[in-house]
């Protein structure tokens, strides 16, 4: 039965950033459909793991600093030694730094590159060795940005770690496919979480966004845990190197 392809059943995945925003939805969402949630946090992950726990699901929480790749083999091990095997490895986590390029910092550039590229091809190498080594393939998502299609303005490092997170994806999927790793990537929308708080506040800028987005409305973290689930799943075994946008429209423009 299709429906079952969707399941989640008995897999385990790692989620970066699992405590707020879009990693709690896609969080929640992967608990739903089965998975048990080796949640990666920076300050405190109790919300999602009580959220999940209440409705039945298993959730562990694993402190680290993804600044730099030094915590990515003991997630690894950790979530391996909780749970036995890793199926699927969401790199959610990632960070904005706001200037007009012209007085952009390299401590701003550097920052940003480091959380949100360079961790995220180590932990997807360290992932990629793991689901090697158990012999049945993986499944990873990282989260792009609508920056991986556009340019934006004032955000020269986002744009430039999530259109590189675009690249990096495709290349992986190349190289993995023959290991049945997937390696695709969310591009989410404009979403309501702590990463769009400055633009929502600006009356100006938050008015023009949400006039150009067709759905007529910011996304939520739910928003983004369908498509997470589907690329997770078995229902998405041939589907690789794609960046899916999850945004309401806002690219159909
Ligand atoms: P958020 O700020 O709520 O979440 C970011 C998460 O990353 C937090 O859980 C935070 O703890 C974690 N994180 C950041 N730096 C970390 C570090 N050094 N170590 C460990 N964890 C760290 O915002 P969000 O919108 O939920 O962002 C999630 C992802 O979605 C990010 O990669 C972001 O770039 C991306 N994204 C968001 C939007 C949006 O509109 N909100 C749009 C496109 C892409």
């Amino acid at each position: 039965m299709i429906l079952d392809k969707f399941s989640l059943e008995g897999k385990v995945a790692i989620v970066t950033g699992s405590n707020t925003g879009l990693g709690q939805g896609i969080s929640l969402g992967l608990a739903e459909a089965g998975a048990a949630v080796a949640g990666v946090y920076r300050n405190d992950a109790g919300e999602t793991e009580a959220m999940i726990t209440k409705s039945g699901g298993r959730f562990f929480g694993i402190k680290a600093d993804l600044k730099s790749i030094a915590p990515v083999n003991d997630i690894i091990d950790n979530t391996v030694d909780k749970y036995g095997r890793i199926d699927i490895l969401v790199n959610n986590a990632g960070i904005i730094r706001r200037e007009d390029s012209i007085n952009f910092t390299e401590k701003d550039w550097d920052e940003v590159m480091d959380t949100n590229l360079k961790t995220v091809f180590f932990l997807c190498q360290a992932a990629a060795r793991q689901f090697i080594k158990q012999g049945e393939g993986g499944k990873i998502i990282n989260i792009a940005s609508m920056l991986s299609f556009q340019g934006g303005i004032r955000v020269p490092s986002y744009t430039s770690s999530k259109s590189g997170i675009m690249g990096l994806t495709r290349l992986l999927a190349c190289e993995w496919a023959k290991d049945k790793i997937n390696v695709n990537a969310i591009a989410p929308g404009y979403m309501e979480t702590n990463n769009t708080i400055n633009l929502r506040n600006d009356p100006v800028r938050s008015k023009e966004l949400l006039g150009r987005i067709p759905a007529d409305r910011w996304g939520q973290p739910s928003d983004v845990a369908g498509p997470a689930v589907f690329l997770a799943s078995s229902a998405a075994d041939y589907v690789n190197g794609y960046t899916l946008a999850v945004d309401g429209g806002w690219l159909a423009r």
